[in-house]
């Protein structure tokens, strides 16, 4: 193999290493002993989780799984990633099991945030399932990495501003609360060493304005009260995630028409002082989600800090999409009837076009027929949010003649057909 290279010319590639829910060993060990490994076995990869050693029994019996992300950028050739070429940064975390802790309010009725413990068991996977074609995903996580950073380092806000706020906005189902929350998770794992403990709170702006406006006015002042507590435990990252952000600008027009009592007023500006006094703390980091991009508060806009649109799948994501819905359908047994569908591996959006281009294309193979469908049933969902498409499936197979002879050929016809029935009731 050629000369490893120089430390300032490799690239970070992170590890992230999931322990079982019954380890209870610590994390800097586990991180030790996975590092050695690396160093010992000079892995190759190319793709996929890494298999757990298991003639090394401190691992086999702690580690779940390991994880080797966003290694295009150190993939060489043949889609290799060679760890001698790289830096692997390890991080280890274990899932959280709590589940939502929902704050129920003095009178019985359940409130409008929901608190989680991350990384929580709900959220994982999350990341991996949205699929996005522009670096939408990385671009996020850089920011929030940077924005971490710029805190802790203590940068002068007076010379160099910044802060941590990001809003998604577009068209409904594209995936920004999902996106959200699997932001929330990926950095409580990526920052598990400096944040020992993180947590999310999900408020839904619109629950708060469709209570009574005087009772608004108390959860706001609630909920942000039990935001600072959680804050001031410096070692705790915390994200607030607000979505629909778009309600508050109703709020407050609807209150200025006087078709709303201008208490409504009062709430929204609450909520924005509040906002503004949590940006001083540097381990929060807000994240808000609007699906009406011209109607989010102009005042809202301007404190944010990343604004993305988030829009509809294109062709090579709604194919990706389909094709893990068609994976997961194929191992788990729905999707049958031709050898091996088990193990099937439909090739990504890339190497599909790339064979059907090449001219020793034909579609005897099943695996290319099916490839080749699928690229038809993507193009015949345009238009569809990631929503739809990830339903889409399910209706399909419901709409089979025989649901228990399920052929993937004659199964995605019938997504085809029930592509064109969604998007004609659109
Ligand atoms: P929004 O907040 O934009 O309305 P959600 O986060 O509620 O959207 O998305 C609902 C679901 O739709 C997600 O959990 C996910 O399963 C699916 N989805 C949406 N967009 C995508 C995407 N780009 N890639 C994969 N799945 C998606």
């Amino acid at each position: 193999p050629p000369p490893p290279l120089p430390p300032e010319d490799k690239v970070l590639v992170p590890i992230e290493v999931c322990l079982k829910p019954s380890s209870t060993v610590s994390i800097h060990d586990v991180r030790s002993a996975i590092e050695g490994m690396l160093e010992k076995r000079s892995l190759s990869y190319n793709g996929g989780p890494i298999p757990v050693p298991l003639d090394e029994p401190f691992l086999a019996d702690n580690v779940q799984r390991i994880c080797v992300c966003d290694a295009g950028e150190g993939m060489q050739n043949d889609n290799v990633l060679l760890f001698w070429q790289v830096k692997p940064v390890v991080h280890v975390f274990q899932l959280s099991e709590e589940g939502p802790c929902e704050d129920i309010s003095s009178d019985g009725q359940s409130s409008s945030f929901n608190e989680w413990i991350l990384p929580a068991k709900e959220f994982d996977g999350m990341w991996e399932s949205l699929i996005y074609e522009s670096g939408l995903k990385q671009r996020l996580l850089r920011y929030a990495a940077s924005a971490l950073l710029f805190t802790e380092k203590a940068v002068d806000p007076f010379l160099v501003s910044w802060n941590r706020i990001i809003l998604l906005h577009g068209p409904p189902g594209t995936g920004k609360t999902s996106l959200c929350k699997a932001l929330a998770q990926k950095l409580s794992i990526r920052f598990n060493s400096r944040y020992t403990q993180a947590q999310l709170v999900e408020v839904n702006a619109h629950s708060l304005f469709s209570k009574w406006f005087s009772e608004s006015g108390k959860l706001v002042a609630k909920l942000f009260q039990k935001i600072q507590e959680m804050v001031e435990e410096e070692s705790n990252l915390v994200f607030v995630l607000i979505d629909e952000v778009e309600s508050l600008a109703a709020a407050r027009k609807a209150a200025l028409s006087g078709s709303e009592p201008s208490d409504s007023i009062r709430v929204v500006n609450a909520l924005l002082t509040q906002m503004d006094k949590l940006k001083s703390s540097p381990n929060v980091i807000i994240l808000t989600t609007s699906n009406i991009t011209a109607a989010i508060d102009i005042a809202f806009v301007d404190r944010a800090d990343i604004k993305a649109y988030v829009g509809p799948p294109t062709l090579q994501a709604r194919y990706e999409i389909l094709r893990s819905c068609l994976q997961e359908l194929m191992r788990t047994g729905i999707l049958t009837s031709f050898e091996d569908c088990k193990n099937t591996v439909l090739p990504n959006y890339a190497s599909a076009k790339q064979r059907m281009n090449a001219p020793n294309f034909h579609e005897a193979t099943t695996s290319m027929q099916l490839c080749k469908q699928l690229v038809e049933t993507a193009e015949a969902c345009e238009g569809m949010s990631g929503r739809s498409l990830r339903k889409l499936p399910f209706l399909a197979h419901a709409a089979l003649a025989n649901p228990f002879d399920c052929n993937p050929i004659k199964f995605l016809s019938s997504m085809v057909d029930t592509a064109k029935r969604e998007r004609s009731e659109l």
